[in-house]
């Protein structure tokens, strides 16, 4: 009868117990776990220091007893492994609340022993007021610490997701938080322009972010950085990352890999045929590169487990890899990385890409759409995709698992533009920002459409010795944030112009978000410009790069950061339609954009009243039928349309001004 011994009872190790009773109602498992409880949920953790989950009990999937009831496994828990002797398939494990020891054989055995929290060697990183997160026990001391102690402050070691998550519960008790974070930017392994959006949500909820910079010393009240700065802070909450538990692996002289994670091979086996591993212990192969790596995520912990289980009890089930899919919500905020970084591709000697889209996660007229971010790493040669990222308050997880899917299963970017996404006018667009981000990769692979991605600006502005910057967005765009020294030339303006502009040299566009660009871009290759480059993203992208991590060669004007509050939202009182009195007016400038398009930004003295309103009969203009009233919104359509309503309830002198771009330059 197989013996089959789990060192490890949360995720891997719980999954590989249940997964080996399905498929041997017969053979003998046991499962030893060091601490108290098995099978906990410590990803919700954070969510219970803030509150979002009110029963902790809620946390605990398993007990010892409810495992062996279910699954007919045996479970020890505060049964530490202290010694694996291969030869004689025996462990030693210790008690940790009596002493006692005593050992366990097995046929097979799993090592499920995940990792721990690093501790940073810091004075003052071991006093009561320091905290890590790993276990339920952890989250009971800080849960504690915050409701015995009331601090008011707290500074977060380390700008990673649990880091952050951690930043967010303790804002919603209450505390004034800072993050310290060594690297570039928070989330350190998204770009920065992806972490850009993270920051900029992290700065409105009141956080301080402070990067590139580290904690050197912890006391009581405060802490303080390398930098000179000190930050108050009445706890402190380390995170700066897990490091794999092997030292019962290597004492047994099983093999370590070059990642520094247990060696595995494609069946989750050590170098010990009678002993297989999973988690965040072990390193894998990563599917894109088939490079070695460690990936300490629950699903990867999960998946292994599941099949170091299914290969113990004899199968032969090939582990493919991991693809490192991992998602943060902070705040309203959801950012997102699969696959391969751009950073990270590159750096492996690969020929990777990227390009980045801005687009609305459903259609923009059905209301409460968002603006989702789709970052797009491919193969230059081949088009494979390689990863991505996602940004967004809605529709960034949906984007982020198709990436996912593309990359695992090295979909081409004209494959991915090909795929009939879900959509209803609530639910998403015709062209969904995955379409669209393929396409862009299209154009860009093919030369239709050359755009460069904000991180590379700062290179490309040093390779050349004189670049004109076009700012193609409208004027009240420009007017709040801008590239310093841009040139403003709003899209519809391009073609009127397209004389005076150089043909010679290197010109870079940027608008909103990359779509106009990309438009302005092909009339100037068109007029023949010889080198037009469309900025990837556009100024939001422009912004969020800016935010994380700032540009060399140029600065720009940094959007204000609307203040948000985890109590209530703080919503600025706003009047659309201050002072303006429809009867002393004898031209009547009409805006029949939303309230919130107006509110970005109008003609002077122009009178809001959107298209809705005006259909339905919600406006009084006097009963001067022939005054001059002209009608303006983004593009020229809805206006057009506002023109006919007017007309057709006897106003005589209704123009249309067309979009807001041309509305300025005629008026
Ligand atoms: C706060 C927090 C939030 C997280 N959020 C996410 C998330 O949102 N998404 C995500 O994908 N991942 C998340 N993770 C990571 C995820 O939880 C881990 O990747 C996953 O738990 C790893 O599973 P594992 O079984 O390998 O290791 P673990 O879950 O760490 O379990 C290993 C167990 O082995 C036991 N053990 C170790 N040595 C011995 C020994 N000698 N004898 C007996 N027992 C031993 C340990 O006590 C431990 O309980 C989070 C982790 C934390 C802590």
């Amino acid at each position: 009868m197989e013996k089959i011994l789990i060192i490890g009872g949360v995720a891997a190790g719980a999954t590989a117990a249940a997964k080996a009773r399905r498929l041997s109602p017969e053979a003998q498992i046991t499962m030893l776990e060091a601490g108290p409880d098995i099978s906990f949920a410590n990803c919700g953790l954070p969510y219970y220091i803030a509150g979002d989950i009110d029963s902790r009990s809620k946390l605990i999937l398993q007990s010892p007893e409810s495992f062996d009831e279910q699954y007919g496994v045996k479970v020890f828990t505060n049964t530490q492994v202290i010694a694996i002797n291969k030869e004689e398939h025996v462990v030693k494990a210790k008690n940790s609340q009596n002493g006692s020891e005593q050992n366990f054989e097995y046929t097979k055995l799993i090592l499920a022993q995940g990792g721990l929290p690093l501790q940073p060697d810091i004075p003052g990183a071991k006093a009561d007021h320091v905290f890590s997160l790993w276990t339920l026990n952890d989250m009971d001391k800080i849960d504690n610490h915050l409701k015995n102690n009331a601090p008011k402050t707290a500074v977060v070691v380390g700008g990673g997701f649990i880091g952050l998550e951690m930043v967010e519960a303790l804002v919603k008790r209450g505390l004034k938080v800072h993050v310290v974070e060594k690297m570039q930017h928070v989330m350190s392994i998204m770009e920065a322009e992806t972490a850009g959006f993270i920051t900029r949500e992290l700065k409105a909820f009141g956080v301080g972010v402070h990067t590139e910079t580290a904690v050197t010393k912890i006391d009581s009240n405060s802490v303080e950085l390398d930098n000179g700065k000190k930050l108050d802070a009445d706890m402190v909450l380390l995170s700066i990352g897990v490091r794999p538990t092997l030292q019962l692996a290597k004492d047994a002289g099983l093999a370590i890999g070059e990642a520094g994670g247990l060696l595995v091979n494609d069946k989750l086996q050590t170098s010990d045929t009678d002993i297989f591993a999973a988690g965040d212990m072990v390193e894998i192969e990563h599917r894109v590169n088939g490079k070695k790596v460690r990936i300490p995520l629950a699903g990867p912990a999960n998946r292994q487990g599941r099949i170091a289980a299914e290969n113990a009890l004899g199968g032969q089930h090939s582990y493919k890899g991991a693809i490192g899919t991992s998602v943060v919500r902070v705040f309203e905020a959801v950012a997102g990385t699969t696959g391969l970084s751009l950073k990270q591709a590159l750096a492996t000697g690969m020929n990777a890409d990227a390009v980045v889209v801005h687009k609305e996660h459903h259609t923009a007229y059905y209301p409460g759409a968002e603006t989702v971010s789709v970052m797009v790493i491919y193969d230059k040669e081949t088009g494979v995709v390689l990863g991505g990222q996602t940004a967004g308050y809605k529709g960034a997880d949906k984007r982020l698992d198709v990436l996912a899917t593309a990359a695992a299963t090295k979909l081409t970017v004209s494959e991915l533009a090909d795929i009939d996404f879900a959509y209803s006018p609530p639910i998403g667009t015709a062209n969904d920002a995955m379409n669209m981000a393929a396409y862009v990769a299209e154009n860009k692979m093919s030369g239709y459409g050359p755009s460069i991605l904000v991180s590379e600006l700062d290179a490309y502005l040093e390779s050349k010795q004189q670049v004109i910057v076009l700012d193609v967005r409208d004027v009240f765009a420009h007017q709040k944030s801008k590239l310093n020294g841009a040139y403003h030339l709003p899209l519809e303006m391009l073609q009127p112009n397209i004389e005076r502009i150089p043909k010679d040299v290197p010109i870079l566009i940027y608008d909103e978000t990359g779509k106009k660009g990309h438009q302005a871009v092909r009339t100037l290759l068109g007029a023949g410009c010889k080198e037009v480059i469309n900025i990837s993203g556009g100024h939001t992208s422009l912004q969020r790069h800016a935010a994380a991590a700032g540009f060399k060669n140029f600065s720009m004007t940094l959007l204000p950061i609307e203040k948000k509050s985890t109590q209530e939202k703080v919503l600025e009182e706003t009047e659309t339609n201050k002072n303006v009195s429809t009867e002393e007016l004898e031209r009547l400038v009409i805006d029949v954009r939303t309230k919130g398009e107006f509110m970005s930004g109008a003609f002077p003295n122009a009178l809001n009243i959107p298209l809705d309103d005006m259909m339905s009969g919600q406006v009084d203009l006097g009963d001067n039928m022939d005054r001059e009233i002209i009608v303006y919104c983004a593009s020229g359509a809805r206006s057009a349309y506002a023109q006919q309503v007017l007309m057709s309830k006897g106003f005589t002198n209704v123009k249309n001004g067309g979009g807001i771009s041309a509305m300025m330059s005629r008026y």
